[in-house]
């Protein structure tokens, strides 16, 4: 049997008729090397941005499940294109919505899981020699609702077609040539990294670097999926993602990551007892909201109320706050602060598990930029610094230089993995 292989294209490589028809050409490129394509498209350019902004202007607080309906439109459109383009390049392409194509997700509209991927249709596809298109982004509910995957979905349906027929590589294509010491819109510098390891990845998507989706490094890692992620507009290797085992030294500092998609919620006059912690995380949890780094300030003495402070996605405030009036009345919480204005830079490397100070440095690069730092939260492999959202493309410029990973691109075959 022909090999299989996965080709996701992003926003930007399917933006324009120029770039769906150069798409098309690559997909048609492998086709004709003798591999079987499941192409997986994202909606074109700004277009899921557009769709968001266009159910804003009738609805505060749009409805999840009519925004489904919405939003995967964006990427039915590029793969109904790239079929046509396909299609005048001689080969036989079908375009499948993300329910056609068996993706089955749980119910949570905007943010769905992929549960299940039944690919029998398009493996009879791949068997009459035809290419599959996929849209990105969405699947169906086990209540037959149309779903989507959250920012970036596009990846996760990638991978996990790729794990559905037995690819033997996901390739990312994206506007980028692979994935670097840092978001290269910010440093100019920043090094294409050859390869990097799951454990690595997953912490560099969950931190804000959003060349990959993290539920597709989590997908990938757990059904074995390589992941190639390189350019649409160049033939140059990218960077593949692989597992520890495969990583042959590991750098004390990797990349450094942002994001300024946070927000910061201090909750005060918490009372001093067991169970109000529970009752307030069980609150946003129920309401779906995913908090990330939790912190609690008991002051010592009789009666002397805490105070606790979350981060969490700038998306999620609407949903913390109405999940939070309930439980501050009833436990008598005095001020509900929000913030908006924050930020967070990281820096992440398998190599600091075991080297002492690096914690100290990355306090001192913030403290000779004159950056406050709000909360520092911590992995093994991962240092975080809640700081002010204005100071954080120099808190990421020094970090990079401080830890020396700038230095241009150095360009090493896949298979040889120093660094
Ligand atoms: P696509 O539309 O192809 O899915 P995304 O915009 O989702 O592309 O992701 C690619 C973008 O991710 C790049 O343009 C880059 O600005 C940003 N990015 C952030 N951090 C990194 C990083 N460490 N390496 C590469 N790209 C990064
Ligand atoms: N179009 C969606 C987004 O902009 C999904 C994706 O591109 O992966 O988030
Ligand atoms: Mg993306």
């Amino acid at each position: 049997m022909q090999p299989t292989v996965v080709m996701k294209f992003g926003g930007t490589s399917v933006a324009d008729a120029q770039k769906i028809r150069r798409a098309a050409a690559r997909i048609v490129a492998q086709r004709e090397a003798g591999r079987r394509v499941v192409a997986v498209l994202s909606a074109r350019g700004h277009t899921t941005d557009e769709l968001i902004a266009a159910a804003l202007e009738v609805s505060a607080h749009p409805d999840p499940r009519e925004m489904d309906m919405l939003l995967s439109t964006g990427e039915r459109i590029s793969c109904a294109l790239c079929a046509m383009a396909i299609n005048d390049l001689g080969h036989r392409a079908i375009s499948l919505t993300g329910s056609q194509a068996g993706i089955v997700t749980d119910t949570s509209h905007t943010r769905a899981r992929i549960i299940d991927v039944r690919a029998d249709r398009i493996r009879k596809a791949l068997e009459e020699d035809m290419i599959v298109l996929v849209a990105g982004f969405q699947g169906v509910s086990t209540s037959r609702d149309v779903t989507t995957l959250g920012r970036g979905g596009s990846d996760t349906t990638a991978v996990a077609l790729a794990a559905a027929v037995s690819a033997e590589v996901c390739e990312i294509y994206t506007d980028v040539d692979g994935v670097y010491s840092a978001d290269p819109r910010i440093v100019p510098d920043a090094r294409k990294l050859p390869v990097v390891s799951f454990e690595e990845m997953l912490e560099m998507a969950a931190s804000g670097a959003k060349v990959l989706q993290l539920r597709s490094v989590e997908y990938a890692r757990t059904h074995g999926v390589r992941i190639h992620c390189r350019s649409s507009f160049s033939d140059a290797t990218g960077t593949v993602v692989v597992g520890e085992e495969e990583t042959m030294e590991n750098p004390l500092i990797t990349a450094v990551t942002h994001t300024t998609e946070e927000a910061l919620i201090t909750l005060s006059g918490v009372p001093d007892r067991p169970g109000a912690a529970a009752a307030i995380f069980t609150a946003l949890a129920e309401a779906g909201v995913n908090v990330d780094t939790i912190v609690q300030n008991e002051p010592k003495g009789e009666g002397v109320q805490a105070e606790v402070s979350f981060t969490l996605a700038a998306d999620d405030l609407h949903a913390a706050e109405t999940a939070l009036g309930p439980v501050a009345t009833e436990l008598g919480i005095s001020g509900i602060a929000l913030d908006e204005q924050v930020g967070k830079v990281s820096i992440i490397g398998a190599g600091m598990r075991s080297h002492p100070g690096v914690a100290a440095k990355v306090f001192q690069v913030l403290a000779e930029e004159e950056i406050n730092i709000e909360i520092i939260h911590t992995s093994p492999i991962k240092i975080t610094c809640l700081i002010r959202e204005d100071a954080v493309p120099a808190a990421v410029l020094a970090l990079h230089t401080a830890f020396g990973l700038g230095g241009g691109e150095q360009e090493l075959p896949i298979g040889q993995q120093s660094r």
